[in-house]
């Protein structure tokens, strides 16, 4: 993740990251819909769920139970929906979107004809994405690996 490639998961900034895996990093994602939005991405640029390896799958969702377990308690929320588009970046990824305990379910309403529905990246500040990083991480290590 160091030469820029042009693809915004090979150049993803790893101080956004919460934990890694062999194959793939989880971070909050800069873009997010409310706080506590993260991406799993794999390691590698692989376009699509089919031409991943079984190691890479299991792997990138094995990450995503794991810091899905972490950020539960950090977030505050009652569980986290998985979704996974990539249709604008063809790096495949997945997202963790947490519910909050009484929120209407995301379903139809989490994608309008010009992307993400709800907050934006500049609605969750600084401050709050850099300590709910730094609790998964911390909440990541207790589990250990
Ligand atoms: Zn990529």
């Amino acid at each position: 993740m160091s030469e820029k490639t042009g693809c915004v998961f090979c150049d993803f900034d790893s101080r956004r990251v919460i934990g890694e895996s062999e194959f793939a990093f989880a971070a909050h994602f800069d873009c997010a819909i409310k706080p506590g939005h993260i991406v799993v991405a794999l390691k590698e640029h692989v376009e699509s769920l089919a031409a991943m390896s079984p190691e890479q799958a299991a792997d990138i969702l094995s990450l995503a139970a794991r810091v899905a377990r972490a950020a539960e308690p950090v977030a505050g929320c009652e569980k986290f929906y998985l979704v996974s588009i990539a249709d604008a970046v063809p790096h495949y990824h997945i997202h963790l979107l947490p519910r909050m305990r009484g929120e209407a379910p995301l379903g139809p309403h989490i994608m309008g004809d010009s992307g993400w529905k709800g907050e934006t990246g500049a609605a969750v500040r600084e401050d709050e994405i850099v300590r709910f990083i730094s609790s998964c991480r911390e909440a990541l290590a207790e589990q250990g690996s």
